[in-house]
């Protein structure tokens, strides 16, 4: 599919070798990468944003949002200008690798160490974490988090806390803890699986007392938690042990094939397999909210799916929590070769929800928060490779790459041993834990479109890529289809500043192609798993008196503006149809007044305008049963930001008119308006924007004229 400019995402970047010439994919072995003249003018604060920073930006040593670091500081107090011990501890939420100095929390270290007269038992971790704020030291806004006890209880003035794969992959095998003595001796400590809180601070604690000497504690199932006397050589020993954890992997790696070895080939049309799925699944995921979906075949994704254990394994699930937060307890696995068969996949996902709510009944407590989404998040198909869902693009694809990270666990636990998933009571006691839940619900309603997805064509056009922004800025990703391959480019790479790279894509089209457009619609379906609203806008103008008009130009007209929008809605049909049960879709056409209103020196123009919106009417009455809604925006004179009256087409109205092509045709339009103003690009896309969403969900085959008032284009 050469026609695809920025897909921006790991689909077919990363094709497996089958059969696997090298074994099983080795873990990186991270190095140290501290430069001391960067570190040298730094304050003790800025050397732990430093650290913190240096470790999260490396993904060999800790995936996103994973993991947490402190420091010891001390502070004046503000208050009574004594120097006090200040616990600097990277705060709730956000990501060590991204985070400022503004991400830490700031806490008295002798008034948390003071907080164990309010601890009686493991059942105080969930109120022991309401004393935390408390400790505040200098009003600081961070709320601290769970992790905030394993810091604190702990002796040293440097500690790190990190998720590596390799570490995992360890903590998650029945072989683990002897490997951890195999390779580091008695230095480092093993600690049987316990949830972060106050009680695995505890027992760290006196872990360490009882073991003098020890560098750092394996928590099974989870991670290491380690430390030293100074900035520079905790981020070393983190980046060592990981090291040492990974070298040691990689010596058991290389003597059999991972999972079981090979046992399915990769599919060669492995996206285009993808394209065609993604949207059905969707279709079948119904809920309060929409899903965007995201595809990846790389390499471990493959490894894994066509591997003799794959099922084995799936089954069992994920294991570190930072995993299957974000990706369900387990995946659903599909066989390949029915995936044609409808009612398979619908049974399919009917038994994961069922699944699920058995889950949730097995293990909810009296005072659990109500069962939540139980549509499945990560969906693994032999042959093909991983396909994952969520509410926007960007969870989506980081739920693709945690469950990518829980390969790489599994890869590395079974060279060791047998994985070990978490026990499944635990599990829903992370999923639905309290704490989390208040989380939850804190965070702002979604932006109203976010879980849809809009394909608009002459997306690089004004209208078009106004259009694009507007319904970016409320949450929908975007496909940009355009002729002008280059242009799209740039105007993707422009939104992926404003707007984020998960959320845009470009792709070359020409309406008139029929080829170029079902590639556009695949890319769509692939990227973002199906579409929710169609903006048919590529467009053309010409101006001719009849006498002049030759079929040539009349059949362009006709082949942009009529066979275009014909085509690029026959194409988005079945995306389209398919969500129904969510909630229906939306088609928009770009018109014109000329639609309506009889236009002098531009009948082959004005005539295919008025076959579109015909058409409109015509797509309304056929997708009603379907959910799909079809309505028309008719724009006059938008000449700001318009490629449209950047050429000829200016000349010629401005002829027509026997006036000049610049402020004088500006003028021109605004005078014969109505209301005497301008029509800019962004009052086209806010009219597409209301016929686009859930505003209108209860208008279709309707024309709203954004025009500036023109009596002849009032429709009746
Ligand atoms: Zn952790």
């Amino acid at each position: 599919m050469d026609t695809i400019i920025a897909p921006a995402s790991d689909a077919n970047s990363n094709p497996a070798n089958f059969p696997a010439s090298s074994g099983a994919i080795p873990f990186a072995v991270p190095t140290s990468r501290w430069d001391d003249s960067a570190a040298a003018q730094l304050s003790p604060p800025e050397l732990l944003l430093y650290r913190s920073n240096l470790l999260g930006s490396d993904l060999t040593v800790t995936n996103f949002g994973g993991g947490n670091t402190s420091a010891k500081l001390e502070e004046v107090d503000p208050l009574t200008g004594e120097t006090v011990e200040v616990l600097w501890v990277k705060g709730s939420g956000g990501d060590i690798g991204s985070m400022k100095l503004d991400g830490f929390a700031t806490l008295y270290q002798q008034k948390l160490l003071g907080l164990e007269r309010h601890y009686a038992g493991p059942e105080d971790d969930d109120k022991m974490v309401g004393y935390l704020p408390h400790c505040t030291f200098n009003l600081n806004g961070r709320a601290a988090s769970i992790d905030t006890p394993l810091h604190s209880l702990l002796p040293f003035a440097h500690v790190d806390h990190v998720h590596p794969d390799a570490i995992i992959a360890l903590a998650a095998s029945s072989g683990g803890e002897e490997a951890t003595k195999a390779i580091w001796g008695g230095k480092i400590g093993w600690l049987p699986w316990k949830r972060p809180g106050y009680t695995l601070g505890v027992q760290l604690r006196d872990f360490v007392a009882a073991n003098p000497g020890v560098e750092g504690v394996m928590l099974a199932g989870h991670g290491i938690i380690c430390w030293a006397d100074s900035a520079k050589s905790c981020y070393e020993h983190t980046i060592d042990l990981i090291a040492d954890a990974a070298a040691y992997l990689n010596s058991k790696l290389a003597e059999k094939p991972a999972f079981g070895g090979a046992v399915t080939h990769p599919a060669d049309d492995r996206a285009a397999i993808a394209a065609d799925l993604m949207p059905r699944l969707r279709g079948l995921m119904t809920g309060a909210r929409r899903k965007v979906g995201h595809f990846s075949d790389d390499a471990e994704a493959l490894e894994f799916v066509n591997s003799a254990d794959f099922q084995r394994l799936a089954d069992l699930g994920t294991s570190c929590p930072d995993h299957f937060l974000r990706t369900k307890i387990a995946p659903l696995t599909l066989d390949p070769a029915r995936l044609q068969d409808g009612a398979y996949l619908a049974g399919k996902i009917a038994d994961y929800r069922d699944l699920y709510a058995a889950y949730y009944d097995r293990c909810k407590r009296p005072n659990s928060p109500a069962m939540r989404d139980a549509n499945p998040v990560v969906v693994l198909v032999p042959g093909v490779g991983r396909i994952t869902f969520a509410t926007d693009k960007t969870t989506a694809r980081l739920a693709g790459e945690f469950y990518g990270n829980a390969i790489n666990v599994m890869r590395g636990a079974e060279a060791i041993g047998d994985y070990i998933a978490l026990d499944e009571q635990e599990a829903f006691d992370i999923e639905y834990w309290l704490l989390e839940e208040a989380k939850l619900q804190r965070m702002p309603a979604p932006k109203p479109l976010v879980g849809r997805v809009a394909l608009v064509t002459g997306g690089a056009g004004g209208i078009g890529a106004a259009t694009a922004a507007r319904l970016m800025a409320d949450g929908a990703c975007v496909v940009l289809a355009d002729r002008d391959g280059n242009v799209v480019e740039e105007v993707r790479a422009g939104f992926a500043k404003q707007f984020g790279k998960d959320v845009v894509r470009a792709v070359t089209c020409d309406v008139t192609d029929e080829a170029q457009v079902a590639d556009a619609f695949a890319l769509a379906a692939r990227e973002f798993g199906g579409l929710d609203i169609l903006v048919a806008n590529a467009g053309i103008a010409s101006s001719a008196p009849i006498e002049e008009t030759t079929v040539e130009l009349w059949d362009r007209n006709y082949d942009v503006l009529a066979q275009g929008y014909f085509l690029t809605s026959r194409a988005a049909w079945p995306l389209l149809k398919g969500m129904k049960e969510q909630g229906g879709t939306s088609v928009v056409f770009i018109g014109s007044k000329n639609g309506v209103a009889a236009a002098t020196n531009a009948s082959a123009y004005a005539s295919a305008k008025a076959a579109a919106n015909h058409l409109a009417r015509c797509l309304a009455l056929e997708g009603a049963p379907h959910g799909i809604r079809v309505n028309v925006v008719n724009p006059d004179a938008v000449i700001k930001g318009s490629r449209i009256w950047d050429g000829d087409w200016r000349k010629e109205r401005a002829g027509a008119h026997g006036i000049d092509t610049g402020k004088e045709l500006e003028e021109h339009y605004r005078q014969r308006s109505m209301l005497k103003r301008d029509v800019l690009p962004a009052d086209i896309a806010e009219a597409v924007y209301f016929l686009a969403g859930d505003q209108s969900a209860k208008s279709t085959g309707n024309m709203i004229n954004v025009d500036a008032g023109n009596a002849q284009a009032f429709t009746r």
